[in-house]
């Protein structure tokens, strides 16, 4: 579904991703896993459009998306739910859904009922303004946000940072039910833990470079890869 290949990216002349490889298959969920400024945001970044500058191979359903606008590449089924946690603080829960509603993308409908059968602390405060969330509330926002624009492949940005354990465990079954959707996810993580839960795969970057990729069984087996590459 997705394929990187020879991937680099510069922030003005310092460069930051090395010659980055990796695919996401249909259905599957990656985590892109390593330590603070390995370069996980800036991958995700690449592939939306948001890199300041980026050369490589990029496609998406054979599609060639590197250096596309962002529109563009979110038309074809690309959803990217960012660190920042960035919503309309003016805005209720509801209005801030229908901010990312399309209904021509390419996958799963999602209804907002259906949205908050997926995240129940939404559902309760439906009416409430974006700038009363919680951080935790406030990323399921983001990433229900970026669902209603249908998408088939879900980028999502370190979204248990600074969340409470159980909200994270419910993130785990949310990932768990996008992917019998039929989804696709590209997980950007720091907890191992989270990352375990949710996806299939692993990916593991340093200093803008793969160094990594199997089963987390195959990183088990090996754990100085583990203590080298992350904080673990
Ligand atoms: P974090 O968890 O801290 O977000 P990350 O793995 O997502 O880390 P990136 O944010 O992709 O890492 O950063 C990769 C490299 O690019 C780092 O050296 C970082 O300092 C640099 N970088 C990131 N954003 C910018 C920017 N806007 N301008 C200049 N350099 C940047």
């Amino acid at each position: 579904m997705l394929e990187a290949r020879g991937l680099n990216a510069w922030y003005g002349p310092a460069q930051a991703l090395f010659d980055v490889a990796f695919d996401v298959g249909a259905n599957e969920v990656v985590a892109l896993l390593g330590r603070n400024g390995a370069g996980k945001s800036t991958t995700l970044k690449s592939l939306i459009g948001l890199a300041p500058r980026a050369t490589g191979v990029l496609r998406f359903d054979g599609a060639d998306i590197l250096g596309a606008p962002p529109f563009a590449i979110a038309q074809r089924g690309l959803a990217y739910a960012p660190e920042d946690r960035r919503i309309f603080d003016d805005l209720t829960v509801l209005e801030n859904l229908d901010v990312g509603r399309r209904d021509d993308g390419p996958g799963p409908a999602w209804t907002v009922d259906r949205l908050f059968d997926l995240f129940p602390n939404l559902a309760e405060r439906r009416r409430l303004r974006g700038g009363r969330l919680s951080g935790g509330e406030k990323q399921m926002l983001v990433i229900a946000r970026a669902l209603m624009g249908r998408p088939r492949l879900l980028l999502l940005d370190e979204p248990s940072e600074g969340v409470a354990p159980l909200i994270v465990e419910r993130m785990a079954a949310m990932i768990a039910t996008l992917k019998r959707e039929g989804l696709s996810v590209l997980l950007c993580e720091q907890n191992m833990r989270f990352a375990r839960a949710a996806a299939d795969r692993v990916l593991i970057l340093e200093s803008g470079a793969v160094r990594f990729s199997g089963r987390f069984a195959d990183l088990d087996a090996d754990p100085a890869i583990a203590r080298r590459l992350l904080a673990v």
